[in-house]
């Protein structure tokens, strides 16, 4: 019955449920909207006393608030202080098969502080990597993928897709690098799915010429995929496009499309945009099926940029120009004598934008520790790179005109199996 679930989401999302033009989507959007609002009015205790005749009707929810009303808002009757307990287990023993019922839990990964817990069902899961398969499988060629991913075990989500056709092989990212790159020989995988930081590394030995595999598609998940990762992957690989998944445990938000094009995944969830800037928007997501734990407007704390082109590809879902982080990592510097208005909000593009253009560096990190200061985490620390990092964000600063901040340089390091993020504000930043 699982499989049959799986497949069938599988021939909905890649060949069914194809819209030929924005209106056909939207008219599919809100009948499934309104079937979605049904369900839980009538299932999820949380709803039941709401005005569920309309989406906007309903509560912008967060990580917080999903905590919060952990007990009322899932559909199974599970308590969060269960959940809880079995999530910390699983992830301390690193066996991820124990469930409650038919129903399996996860912690995410808080960046803020706060862990968030989510539970889902089999026929869930099965949905969900029907939907993954669906758009990730090369076009014209959708048997005996070897698949290899490589992701830092949250729940048993991953482990599902498995079978005759298809074979999947797990890479727990915990375990230490050379283990894997043993495996890899063993496993050439034709997809190679994997956090860009990860993708990197691989590409690296590969290049060395210790590896040599030669998947037929490339995908990073997880993290937020530069240009120069990207060009550095692609290069080595010999890939013309690297694909992009947007994908939490609050859903599968998106991919990229043969074109190279990155899509909001429109058939799957309904967005709303809370903006924040010219084309540049807060996500609030509502995914038309998820049941044990329903997401109805959940506003994720990632910055995303909109593109206004329409694509070749023929999906007219919304298009993004890039996902450019999280709303947490937005830095602020005070205004110099020329600026206006109240302190200096800096998207972690620009701040990205800054380390591409110095010469010389692989890798890098820069955190911001309070208004006026940042540490730049490099793998080259001399003279020459100190004094161009500096002099970009002199540029930055003079162009966006805030006052420079005193910048601390450190050796580029990395936890194992933590999410690595380029750019990241470290403390709570309040509006003056
Ligand atoms: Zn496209």
């Amino acid at each position: 019955m699982s499989k049959l679930t799986a497949l069938k989401n599988f021939a909905e999302v890649r060949w069914l449920r194809k819209f030929s033009d924005r209106a056909k989507l939207e008219k599919y959007q809100q009948k499934m909207l309104r079937k979605q609002l049904a369900f839980i009015k009538a299932g999820s205790p949380f709803y039941a006393d709401k005005d569920c005749s309309r989406l906007e009707n309903l509560p912008v929810m967060d990580k917080n608030s999903m905590m919060e009303n952990f007990d009322t808002l899932n559909t199974q009757g599970i308590k969060r202080d269960e959940a809880l307990n079995l999530a910390i287990e699983s992830e301390r023993t690193r066996d991820f098969t124990p469930t409650i019922g038919k129903v399996s839990v996860g912690l995410s990964s808080g960046t803020s502080g706060h862990r968030g817990l989510f539970i889902i069902s089999e026929k869930e899961r099965m949905e969900w990597a029907g939907a993954v398969l669906a758009k990730l499988l090369p076009k014209g060629h959708i048997l005996h993928h070897k698949v290899a991913f490589f992701l830092r075990a949250d729940n048993n989500l991953y482990e599902t897709v498995n079978s005759s056709v298809l074979t999947f092989a797990f890479f727990d990212l915990l375990k230490p690098m050379e283990e894997h790159i043993e495996r890899l020989k063993q496993f050439p995988p034709t997809l190679l799915v994997g956090p860009p930081s990860v993708l990197k590394e691989i590409a690296r030995v590969q290049e060395n010429g210790e590896l040599k595999i030669h998947p037929e598609k490339i995908i990073s998940v997880a993290e937020v995929l530069n240009e120069s990762d990207e060009r550095y992957i692609k290069k080595v690989f010999g890939a013309s496009i690297i694909h992009q998944v947007y994908q939490c445990t609050e859903g599968f938000l998106g991919c990229t499309c043969e074109c190279g094009k990155f899509h909001i995944n429109e058939d799957i969830i309904y967005l709303e945009k809370e903006y924040i800037g010219e084309n540049r928007f807060v996500p609030i997501i509502t995914d038309f099926r998820r049941s044990s734990q329903p997401i109805i407007r959940y506003r994720l704390n990632d910055v995303l940029v909109e593109s206004k082109e329409k694509c070749t590809c023929g999906n007219p879902s919304l298009v993004l120009e890039r996902i450019e982080g999280r709303e947490d990592d937005i830095f602020y510097f005070e205004k110099d004598s020329e600026g206006t208005g109240e302190d200096v909000t800096v998207f972690p593009d620009f701040i990205s934008r800054c380390m591409v253009y110095v010469e010389d560096i692989n890798n890098y990190r820069v955190t911001q520790d309070a208004k006026d200061r940042l540490t730049i985490y490099i793998d080259r620390i001399d003279d020459k790179t100190k004094k161009d990092t500096i002099e970009e964000f002199r540029i930055l600063a003079g162009r966006m005109h805030f006052k420079m901040p005193e910048i601390e340089f450190a050796p580029y390091s990395t936890e194992p199996g933590k999410k690595v993020k380029r750019v990241e504000r470290k403390f709570v930043y309040e509006k003056n």
